[in-house]
């Protein structure tokens, strides 16, 4: 049967589908109500009155049956759920509880990047509890050349403990533990965001972050 429909309609010249159709006008008269369960009774209503010519001067004004059609009346889940998102729904990372590095966290959806005109935006919404991302470690102390990017596969909070365990213990063996034990620098100093996220592949990530690194110059 399928068979035989695919057939039938590769006999029709690709000309005549495209050929406009003229809509057949409709004088029915639209009776749009808001349903409810008694409504059943229209239906009844307009039968015998439009199927009656004689009796009735109805049909002689509506020729033709009524197009009776129902609009959904208000529910619970019309009142309330709402299809669209709020406008709430930022982007950038946000502090989840009180933890230590939601001390850090800045929350912020877009980032200058240094020296030229350009705004880096952040499209998602990250927690410090969000693992499997970029970050960025900004200096607030330093205009330009205080920004350090990283990757992790851990909890951004699990990540920027290690940081922090590299300042706390005036620990150079890492950028970010070098850069805030350097001349005038604490860890009040040091502010941190999630650049992105949801990576499929650790080797996405770190080509992520690298990209990253160019694009801030930190390299
Ligand atoms: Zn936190
Ligand atoms: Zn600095």
């Amino acid at each position: 049967v399928i068979d035989d429909q695919i057939h039938r309609t590769t006999q029709i010249p690709r000309d005549t589908l495209l050929d406009y159709k003229e809509k057949t006008e409709n004088n029915r008269l639209p009776i749009v109500v808001t349903y409810n369960a008694k409504l059943n009774i229209i239906r009844k209503i307009e039968r015998p009155a439009t199927h009656a010519p004689y009796r009735y001067p109805t049909k002689q004004i509506f020729p033709e049956l009524p197009l009776l059609s129902y609009r959904q009346p208000p529910n619970l889940r019309k009142m309330i759920v709402r299809s669209a998102l709020p406008n709430t729904t930022k982007a950038g990372t946000f502090s989840s509880n009180r933890c230590e590095t939601c001390k850090y966290v800045l929350c912020k959806d877009q980032v200058a990047i240094p020296n030229t005109q350009k705004i880096f935006t952040i499209l998602d919404y990250y927690l410090c509890a969000s693992s499997n991302v970029v970050y960025m470690i900004i200096c607030t102390r330093c205009s330009t050349g205080g920004i350090y990017i990283g990757e992790t596969g851990q909890k951004l909070r699990a990540r920027m403990n290690h940081h922090r365990h590299k300042i706390n213990t005036k620990s150079c063996d890492t950028p970010v533990g070098q850069h805030f034990c350097s001349q005038n620098h604490s860890l009040q100093d040091m502010q941190v965001l999630i650049v992105k996220g949801n990576f499929k592949t650790e080797w996405e990530r770190k080509i992520y972050e690298f990209k990253c690194m160019e694009l801030f110059n930190t390299l």
